[in-house]
């Protein structure tokens, strides 16, 4: 059964790691994909991506366009809307970490992380909330972290990006509720992208594995799974929540 035929799902940062997992798991499901992407070496691996969702029979394109940027946002979305007609789904996926102990923490890394952890998930839900109240439905899913919710050291920058996702997901499931546009967030734990390259070998990757109960790092597809959970009809009844998806890491 194809969970999400016909409807059309933004996702942002998909060009690898688990924004393009989530792509292909919503095109699978027969969703038509307007994904994005910022950096220019990332151009030959998004029209790649175009290809594989395409496969899927759905119709697919990508955009570069700095989810961080209000106004790249209001352009980005303003085109979806005239190339496909509406937005039923909003995954908000775009992020960055810049760790850093607070004591050496500048004020540019902080800002850069806001920018592009937070700052886009509003500058993202402004732009779809419109179509999706007038359609009286719609699902946004925003990708925290398990970071945003327990800490670590070295991140406190990130952290705060996620656990701001958090408190705007809460905030906005109240406000839209009553027009059937619901909103949740995902908090993966450890998993396997680019992101987390530099934790999985030597002793610190040791020590993780010690406190996830399954035992390994997770994989983009199965956080994708759990964003086509979020995404389809199947939650219909759930909104303002925080799905962890972290091997048990939180218990
Ligand atoms: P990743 O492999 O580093 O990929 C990040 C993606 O985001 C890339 O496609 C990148 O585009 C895009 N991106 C970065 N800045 C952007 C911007 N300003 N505008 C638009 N796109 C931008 O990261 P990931 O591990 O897949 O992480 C995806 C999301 O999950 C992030 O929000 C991350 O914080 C969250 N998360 C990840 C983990 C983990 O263990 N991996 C755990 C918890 C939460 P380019 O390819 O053009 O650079």
């Amino acid at each position: 059964m194809r969970l999400l035929d016909g409807k059309v799902a933004i996702v942002t940062g998909a060009a690898r790691g688990i924004g393009e997992a989530v792509a292909l798991k919503l095109a699978e499901h027969g969703a038509h994909i307007a994904f994005t992407y910022v950096s220019e070496g990332s151009a030959p691996k998004a029209a790649a991506l175009e290809d594989r969702l395409k496969a899927f029979g759905v119709g697919a394109r990508s955009w570069r366009a700095d989810a961080g940027d209000f106004t790249a946002c209001e352009g980005f979305v303003a085109e979806v809307l005239k190339e496909f007609g509406t937005v039923d789904v909003c995954v908000n996926n775009a992020g960055i970490s810049k760790d850093n102990l607070l004591l050496r923490l500048s004020s540019e890394q902080w800002d850069e992380v806001m920018d592009v952890n937070l700052k886009s998930v509003f500058n993202m839900t402004k732009q779809v909330i419109r179509p999706m109240m007038k359609a009286r439905r719609g699902s946004i899913v925003n990708m925290s972290s398990i970071i945003g919710i327990r800490g670590n050291a070295g991140q406190s920058s990130y952290a705060a990006s996620k656990a701001g996702i958090i408190g705007f997901t809460k905030s906005v499931a109240h406000e839209l509720g009553s027009r059937n546009v619901r909103c949740n967030a995902i908090a993966p734990g450890f998993i396997e992208t680019d992101m987390t390259h530099y934790l999985k070998d030597g002793e610190a990757a040791k020590g993780f594995m010690e406190k996830i109960p399954l035992g390994r790092f997770g994989s983009a597809e199965e956080v994708g799974s759990a964003t086509l959970f979020l995404a389809s009809d199947l939650s219909s009844y759930i909104t303002g929540q925080v799905l962890s998806v972290c091997g048990g890491l939180n218990i």
